[in-house]
């Protein structure tokens, strides 16, 4: 850097700042100031050694105002720079361009992906009820449609008794016996009844009751449905009994009261 070797303190101070623009153009200004103000002043009480010269008269300043740097400029290499970083910034954005299609991508793949499996998941589960539905209707296919009402001995017949009609049969086994529906139905009746004791009637599809008495246990309530072979009573000795059976009738629909033996076996069933 040029170095002006100083002629007073103002312009020394100049000197020393003639890289800075700014600070040189603050100090014109100041010195400007200075010389309007006080010139003619410092120009009597100063002796003639040290007078102040002006600012703006010395070559000094024209030389400030104009210095330039004395290093070479490295515009080229600094444009360079520029174009680096632009590319840089280019590429940055091509990449994140990149790196947002494959997130979007991959999102998408994933909730495809969701959509499958969830699929799969309701496939497996109808058909897993389909196989439950397919059991279920074999098994109710498999079931009986008519069983006996009681295991036990058979005791008396249906028909004339002892001077009287017997309008049902009678099998004999201890007290606790399971009673069972013979076929579907809905317990109609269920509770106590002249001569038998306890009674529960159930009437069938077709509006035949079969009837149940001297029970010693009711296990279902008036107006329950029930199975073939479901389990209603057990085995009593209540009511007009000679020990503990199960005194069963068959009411065919309209009230006639017909053979239990005759109407079993009719479905298949033997006592
Ligand atoms: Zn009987």
């Amino acid at each position: 850097m040029a170095r002006h070797r100083a002629k007073g303190p103002l312009v020394d101070v100049i000197t020393r700042v003639d890289l800075d623009r700014k600070k040189a153009v603050a100090a014109v200004v100041a010195a400007g100031a200075l010389a309007g103000a006080g010139f003619a002043q410092a120009m009597t009480t100063v002796s003639p050694v040290d007078r102040i010269v002006p600012i703006a008269a010395t070559k000094n300043l024209a030389a400030a105002m104009t210095a330039q740097p004395q290093e070479p400029q490295t515009i080229h290499s600094l444009d360079t720079s520029a174009e680096t970083r632009k590319l840089l910034q280019a590429e940055q954005i091509q990449a994140q361009f990149h790196v947002r299609e494959a997130l979007r991508s991959a999102e998408g793949a994933y909730a495809k992906r969701q959509e499958a499996e969830q699929a799969r998941v309701a496939a497996e589960q109808a058909r897993i009820a389909a196989e439950r539905a397919r059991i279920a209707a074999e098994e109710e296919a498999k079931r009986p449609q008519c069983v006996r009402p009681a295991e036990g001995s058979f005791t008396s017949g249906f028909g004339a008794r002892w001077g009287t009609s017997h309008n049902g049969v009678d099998i004999a086994n201890a007290i606790g016996t399971p009673i069972v529906a013979v076929m579907d139905g809905t317990v109609v009746e269920a509770g106590p009844a002249s001569g038998f004791g306890l009674w529960v009637r159930v009437q069938h599809a077709d509006g035949t009751i079969t009837v149940y008495g001297h029970m010693n246990t009711i296990d279902v309530p008036q107006g329950a449905a029930v199975k073939a072979g479901q389990q209603i009573a057990t085995i009593g000795n209540r009511g007009q009994s000679t020990g503990p059976h199960l005194h069963f009738e068959v009411w065919a629909d309209g009230g006639q009261k017909v053979n239990p033996v005759g109407w079993l076996a009719a479905r298949g069933v033997t006592l």
